[in-house]
């Protein structure tokens, strides 16, 4: 930004006597002409419409034009303002919305200058919501405009009268008191902060707050595959703006209730299945629990501790793309911790057998052991 700073007068095309009108009506005309849309061919455009917004935001503010007038550039240093080379567009648009009337170009954005405040909830979903998205009932608390004063804070029937501290410009200008060599500090009236007006009897209802804590009642659509942790933004549901200013957002914070059978990891659920150590070595048929209730598992002769089956395409579908996930079933074995007389002989009978007929697997492990113990592996 160290370019030669343009004069202002000249990016709007008006004189130096302008009035307020004159110079709104210029500046709406050059946003018009230069709005980059218009202007795809023109790389010097966007440029143009920046410019045109900075000499507005100077030219409209009568403080900033009379230092503008008296010391050029050089007195608008340390001045608030937007740096709108760094803008994009539409917050240009939204900073002068009243100029605009806010749905010129696409819709009227979102402003950021005063909003009501963002508040948050918290959502509680189960796993199969998860699954399929849902919609739910919020009920919240909201600070309301207040009814009675319609959130002027002022008692029904009065005034709010204009600050005799700052004399309604809800700025005043602090005298240097540490040997401050230059100037002046301007800081936000005390007295009405920065309001410009006071409040002299105060509404009973809100104690001139202008609030009222109301109840209210959103239905909120949660998407599918949402995670635990994330929030979904209802716009405009937070507390209302000051005067005329867009309300602040709710942001639902979404708690997926733990399932009794079912883990989530990422789009895939897992479910751990303990079988006996009967089921596993001869095979089986189980149900497993699902989402939707349950299903049928083959479990094939010789299944081992912590293998894991499949059931595809009845997990989670992923949030962004929809693609659905699987169920894992993952196998426990469960070994009996007391056997009857006749279990225990059949049991003994059959160690007697293995201490001839090595399993495969088993001698695969004990044959890796020797070789490790020896050295081999290194
Ligand atoms: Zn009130
Ligand atoms: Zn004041």
């Amino acid at each position: 930004m160290s370019a030669e700073k343009l004069d202002y007068y000249e990016v709007l095309g008006v004189g130096k006597n302008a009035d307020p009108d004159d110079i709104k009506k210029a500046y709406r005309q050059a946003a018009l002409k230069y709005h980059p849309d218009r202007n795809r061919d023109d790389a010097n455009a966007e440029t143009k419409f920046k410019s045109a917004a900075e000499a507005y935001e100077v030219l409209s503010d009568p403080e900033k034009r009379e230092r503008y007038n008296k010391y050029g550039h050089a007195g608008l240093r340390g001045a608030a303002g937007h740096d709108f080379s760094h803008m994009d567009v539409s917050d240009i648009f939204s900073v002068f919305e009243d100029i605009f009337g806010g749905g010129i170009f696409g819709g009227g954005r979102q402003r950021r200058r005063a909003r009501g405040v963002d508040l948050q909830v918290q959502v509680e979903i189960s796993l199969s919501d998860v699954a399929t998205g849902c919609e739910k009932t919020i009920e919240f608390k909201r600070n309301e405009h207040c009814d009675d004063c319609a959130g002027s804070g002022a008692a029904p029937g009065t005034e709010k009268q204009t600050c005799t501290t700052c004399g309604g410009y809800g700025q005043v200008e602090q005298s240097s008191g540490f040997g401050m060599i230059f100037g002046r500090m301007i800081t936000a009236c005390p007295a009405c902060g920065g309001q410009g007006q006071r409040i002299v009897t105060p509404c009973r209802i809100c104690r001139g707050s202008g609030r009222h804590p109301k109840k209210r009642t959103v239905v909120v659509k949660i998407p599918a595959g949402i995670e635990d942790g994330q929030a979904v933004r209802v716009r405009g549901e937070g507390d209302p703006g000051p005067e005329g200013a867009t309300a602040g957002d709710l942001h639902c914070l979404v708690v997926v209730q733990p399932h009794p059978f079912l883990e989530r990891h990422g789009n895939n659920l897992v479910c751990k299945v303990p079988i006996s150590f009967t089921q596993a070595a001869l095979g089986t048929r189980i149900e497993v629990p699902t989402l939707k209730g349950k299903a049928e598992l083959n479990i094939p002769r010789g299944t081992q501790y912590a293998q894991t089956f499949r059931l595809r395409g009845i997990g989670l579908p992923d949030l962004r793309t929809g693609m659905v996930g699987d169920e894992l079933i993952q196998i426990l074995i469960e070994i009996p911790k007391r056997l009857s007389e006749q279990q225990e002989t059949l049991l003994r009978d059959f160690a007697e057998t293995e201490n001839e007929h090595v399993l495969p697997e088993s001698k695969g492990f004990f044959s890796k052991m020797v070789d490790y113990l020896s050295g081999e592996n290194d």
